[in-house]
């Protein structure tokens, strides 16, 4: 028997044997199959992976379902239910800190309404059948605390004022634009009852909206800049037409609501 250069060989009768030639040519064919079916890197065969990863995404799948609108309008309900206590808690301070009996007055007239609002969130969950719960809300959060640092400052009496109503101001219209979604899907998902309650937050909202508006306009605003003027007599007549100026654009805010 002798070896070829080729790698074959022939026998004695010359004949060639392609014994070797399949010997090659399986262990290639070996390679070849192990690369395809395996992960590099990993000593699980590429098939078997494969079912163990469609059966985990499977798993995730049926374990997550991809959330609703209805899953939403509850998520934004348990929002708005921790904005309006947050709110219960500012609401008082800022009564404390307002000079203006009248505006002391319409904030503690809005917390009571606000309590109000807590208890007809209470009725709007329950007419959902879902359970009566909060999610902590940033926004307000953020909003509150803006205020707090107001109340820190050193302002004169009006100006603290004013900047109270600012503030408050913002609260409204926050609390105006999740309430007017939060109507919105309800009326597009036919939760009728639901959609009634809110609409009386809304409205009340709106009203407080209104009434420190009409607050700033009725003389804190003008007061404060006066204040701020003080001496230059020359330049009251210009300072009452700014007052107007800024009691313009707090009219025009309220006419953000939806409804
Ligand atoms: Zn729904
Ligand atoms: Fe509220
Ligand atoms: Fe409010």
């Amino acid at each position: 028997m002798s070896i070829r250069s080729d790698g074959g060989y022939a026998d004695r009768t010359g004949r060639v044997s392609d014994f070797r030639l399949t010997v090659l040519r399986d262990a290639r064919r070996d390679r070849r199959e192990r690369s395809t079916m395996q992960d590099p890197g990993s000593s699980i065969p590429t098939r078997e992976f494969g079912i163990i990863f469609a059966t985990a995404f499977r798993k995730e799948k049926t374990m997550r379902k991809a959330g609703t609108l209805h899953d939403a309008f509850v998520d934004e309900l348990r929002d708005t239910y921790d904005a309006e206590k947050q709110l219960t808690k500012a609401l008082a301070k800022m009564a404390k800190t307002a000079s203006s009996p009248d505006l002391k007055e319409a904030f503690e007239a809005h917390l009571e309404e606000t309590r109000g609002q807590i208890e007809r969130l209470d009725e709007v969950f329950a007419s959902l059948d879902e359970k009566v719960r909060g999610k902590h809300c940033d926004g307000i959060a953020g909003i509150i605390d803006e205020g707090k640092s107001i109340m820190e400052e050193d302002f004169d009496a009006t100006t603290m004022d004013a900047c109270l109503i600012a503030a408050g101001q913002r609260a409204e219209h926050y609390e105006m634009a999740a309430y007017g979604t939060l109507i919105a899907w309800a009326d597009a998902m036919g939760h009728t009852e639901a959609a009634n309650l809110l609409q009386q937050t809304l409205d009340e909202e709106k009203a407080a909206d209104k009434k420190l508006s009409a607050l700033a306009e009725g003389g804190v605003n003008q007061e404060a800049a006066h204040a701020a003027h003080a001496g230059d007599e020359d330049d009251d007549a210009e300072l009452v037409g700014a007052g107007r100026r800024t009691n313009k654009t707090n009219n025009r805010t309220t006419k953000f609501g939806t409804r």
